[in-house]
């Protein structure tokens, strides 16, 4: 359903901005979920409402992690409202691929105006009328929308913590963000920074071709065996509804440990490869030096240490607050409430970085963007009729996989 950047709407030498009312920036699982309650709230494809998406293809992140991840849910934990993730052939949890499958099938499904390879470069506001228009400038042209939703994720700005020494390490380092396999570290020492999932994911693959150190800054905490993916959503659910019934955070999916043992983790604990040292002080030519004088030289260290959301198309609104955020009522924009933010992490909404948790997100930031376009006394073009729901979509939204 995505047309080539030659058709007019979107071509290199359009010069007049397209005016949308609604551009949802990133594509990935976040922007697919907003995408699906807009077409449900009867705004049009293309012309009300647009995605724009970095990426050649679609998938989000998930086109780009190491080929041998799962998740570590189920796949009927692992859906976006309306339509379940259907369960992969084979045994165990959904592999990457899997989910790129499932993204690129939900967007076709709901034919999601998706321009992909369309990199917005820059929001900014078009005039000081506070319901104006927002301007999105992208490598593809210029639109003018009335709202903005920002769904680009957190993969583009890889996390490196700055150590002494770091720029003087000869070996090589890459960040779990370039990892794409244990194949080209064959017989290396590799010191393996993070005590997450990534970080263990990772230990466990790697140690099995390479002779791997795992550095953690505070002991990692692990899951009961028995707990997975399904034990985070419940308590991001539980954590939601205590946040609203004004209840005390009962704390969010923290609380639990960090890292689920998922079946390569659970076994690299039977080779005893789990043992986790603490974090060196500096990095030296050869390797990494802790602070009791101890020593560990390597040829490669992998920083598996997060990311940070991915934000910087929104800097001409001058809106950063503390650590990168933007300062957020719900996910709309405290000081500009025309741009929401959905997906980055808990901070807009409580599990809105997984697959199911993002729905919920989703559903609450169209319901309030819906209802200030409609507000909206120059809005030229209201939401028409909302289409018949069909027997297909009142099943499956009404199950346990749709959040709404
Ligand atoms: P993304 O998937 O990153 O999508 C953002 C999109 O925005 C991308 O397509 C990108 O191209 C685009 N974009 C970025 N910048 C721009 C720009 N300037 N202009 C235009 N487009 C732009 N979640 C689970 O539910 N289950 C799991 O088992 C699980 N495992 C995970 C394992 C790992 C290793 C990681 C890193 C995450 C995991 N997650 C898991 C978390 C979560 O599902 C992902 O982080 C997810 O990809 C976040 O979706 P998103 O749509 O917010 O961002």
């Amino acid at each position: 359903m995505t047309p080539s950047l030659s058709t007019p709407n979107t071509s290199a030498w359009q010069l007049e901005p397209i005016e949308v009312d609604v551009a949802v920036l990133g594509a990935g699982q976040a922007g697919l979920a907003v995408a699906y309650y807009l077409r449900r709230a009867g705004l049009r494809a293309w012309t009300g409402y647009v995605l724009l998406d970095a990426n050649p293809g679609p998938g989000g992140a998930w086109a780009h992690v190491w080929p041998s991840l799962r998740l570590f849910s189920p796949a009927e934990y692992s859906s976006l409202p309306g339509w379940p993730m259907p369960a992969p052939t084979g045994r165990g949890f959904p592999p990457a691929a899997h989910v790129v499958d499932y993204l690129t099938r939900y967007e076709d499904r709901y034919e999601l105006p998706v321009h992909h390879e369309v990199r917005v470069t820059g929001v900014s506001r078009l005039d000081d009328d506070g319901d104006g228009r927002l301007l999105v400038q992208t490598t593809a042209g210029v639109w003018a929308a009335r709202v903005v939703v920002s769904a680009t994720g957190t993969w583009g700005r890889p996390f490196v913590p700055f150590y002494p020494g770091i720029d003087s390490f000869a070996g090589c380092q890459l960040h779990s963000a370039q990892y794409a396999g244990p194949q080209e570290f064959v017989g290396q020492r590799v010191v393996v920074v993070g005590g997450g999932n990534t970080g263990a994911q990772v230990l466990a693959e790697l140690s099995e071709a390479a002779r791997t150190t795992w550095v953690t800054a505070r002991p990692p905490t692990f899951l009961p065996d028995d707990v997975d993916g399904r034990a985070l959503f419940m308590a991001a659910t539980a954590r939601r509804q205590a946040l609203d019934a004004g209840r005390p955070d009962p704390g969010g999916v923290a609380s639990l440990g960090d890292v689920v043992m998922v079946p390569p983790v659970r076994e690299a604990r039977e080779r005893g490869v789990l043992v986790a040292r603490p974090m060196f002080s500096r990095l030296t030519r050869t390797g990494v030096e802790w602070s009791d004088c101890t020593a560990e030289e390597a040829d490669v260290v992998l920083w598996c240490t997060g990311f940070r959301p991915d934000l910087a198309h929104l800097a001409p609104l001058g809106l950063r607050g503390a650590a990168g955020r933007i300062p957020t009522t719900g996910t709309r924009a405290l000081a500009e409430p025309r741009l929401y933010l959905v997906g980055y992490g808990d901070w807009t909404g409580p599990g809105s970085a997984t697959l199911i948790g993002v729905g919920r997100t989703a559903r609450e930031t169209v319901a309030d963007l819906t209802a200030r376009l409609e507000a909206l006394p120059s809005a030229p073009r209201r939401l028409r009729q909302r289409p018949a729901r069909s027997a297909e979509g009142v099943r499956h939204e009404g199950g346990l996989t749709s959040p709404r």
